[in-house]
């Protein structure tokens, strides 16, 4: 029988963060996924590594470290996956958006990230297409941007190095147990993996591989439209959002939600989100909220109606019922850690919730104070 020290499931951003930080820390590391490397929502991922948008203590700690850790893997690894430090600019067109964005900056501030507000001149110069009615604005310089997919599979790359394995289009079935519960192997359709740790890094399934163990997390999927104009000479220069964005994410309501997200890409393709919607997996188009998009997006650039679209996709952030990922090993099953629910900020944050994984399974004091994140939080102990 095959062994591990870690069977990793997923091999999506989260996934693959995982199994290359255990794998550099000296883990034998397996992972398996029933699909394509980054074939979930990280392949509809934009790659934001976004610090600007976060709200609360612990997911800016988390954000804080992942953005940091992003620029290391890439000193380590080397840079295959169009990392860089994009920055971002928060915008609002009304005197209450303005303060609240002025308000959270102070409190991000407080919290380690760098903002600054700036005047309509200063935003000409960072952004010159910029619809000129806007004359103020939050520049945050440490916001950055990676290609998600090409992320996932040069972490992968890397595993393999490190004596790691990567079963593609392998479901895992079930589990193995001791006397006591505790996991001893997984049971893949190719053959059964001897581990005593597995990391459940399946996105929106998450619940499903929960169930599969014997016990439950509740992971549910908010869908995003997200707009590709066809490649053009750069125009827009950084992550740029509408102040309404940041109350989207953190909105509770399973109506359709959207705000203009705009950034340029390294190819020259602009993408426009950013919708949120709770209704399900449901994949069919919805042209209410790809007109709303891309209305909102030129109205902070004008110059973005003189483009064509190129296309339009769709993915599933997977989200928890307190919007916060679940990191940590599950409350009643021993061995099962989770590594899921990262809803729209599962890439910036991929490499942090990765560290602080390794350092739980490892026994090893972690670099914030993990209580947030742990699954315990929901979970009635059988
Ligand atoms: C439109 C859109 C834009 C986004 N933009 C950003 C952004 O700019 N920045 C950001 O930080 N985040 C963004 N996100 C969110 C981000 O994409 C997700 O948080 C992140 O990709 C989740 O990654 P994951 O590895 O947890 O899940 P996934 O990428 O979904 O990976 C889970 C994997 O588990 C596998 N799996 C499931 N069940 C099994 C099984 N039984 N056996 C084997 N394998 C299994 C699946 O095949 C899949 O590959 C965006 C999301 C959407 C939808």
């Amino acid at each position: 029988m095959k062994t591990a020290d870690v069977v990793v499931i997923g091999a999506g951003v989260v996934g693959s963060s995982c199994a290359l930080i255990m794998a550099e820390a000296g883990l034998k590391v397996i992972v398996v996924d029933r699909g394509p490397i980054a074939g979930g929502t990280t392949g509809a991922g934009e790659g934001n590594i976004m610090v600007s948008d976060k709200e609360i203590v612990p997911e800016i700690e988390l954000a804080v470290r992942s953005r940091d850790a992003w620029f290391e893997i890439a000193d380590r690894i080397g840079n295959n996956f169009e990392l860089h430090a994009k920055g971002g600019i928060a915008l609002s067109r009304t005197d209450v958006g303005m303060a609240g964005l002025r308000k959270l900056a102070a409190h991000q501030s407080a919290h380690g990230i760098e903002t600054i507000e700036v005047d309509g001149a200063r935003l000409r110069e960072l952004e010159p297409h910029m619809n000129p009615e806007i004359e103020t604005a939050i520049h945050y310089p440490g916001d950055g941007q990676c290609q998600p997919m090409l992320s996932a599979a040069y972490f992968l790359r890397t595993v393999r190095h490190l004596k790691g394995e990567v079963w593609q289009r392998t479901e895992v079935l079930g589990f193995s147990k001791d006397k006591d519960g505790a996991i001893t192997g997984v049971r893949t359709a190719r053959e059964e993996i001897s581990t005593r740790y597995v990391v459940n890094a399946t996105g929106t399934w998450a619940g499903d591989i929960a169930r599969l163990a014997g016990s439950e997390l509740s992971i549910m999927p908010r869908r995003g439209f997200i707009l590709v104009t066809t490649p053009a000479p750069k125009l827009i220069h950084h992550k740029v959002y509408d102040a309404d964005y940041v109350a989207n994410v953190a909105s509770d309501s399973p109506e359709l939600q959207s705000s203009a997200v705009v950034e340029g890409t390294e190819s020259g393709t602009i993408l426009i989100g950013a919708s949120r919607e709770r209704i399900g997996f449901d994949s069919r188009m919805n042209m209410a909220a790809l007109e709303r998009l891309a209305k909102q997006a030129i109205s902070v650039f004008p110059v973005l109606s003189k483009l064509e679209l190129l296309r339009v996709y769709h993915g599933f952030r997977p989200y928890s019922p307190d919007h916060l990922p679940v990191i940590g090993e599950d409350a009643n099953v021993k061995g099962l850690f989770h590594c899921a629910g990262h809803e729209g900020a599962g890439i910036g944050t991929a490499p942090g919730s990765g560290e602080l994984l390794t350092a739980m399974i490892l026994g090893k004091p972690t670099f914030m104070d993990a209580t947030p994140f742990l699954p315990s939080r929901f979970q009635g102990v059988a």
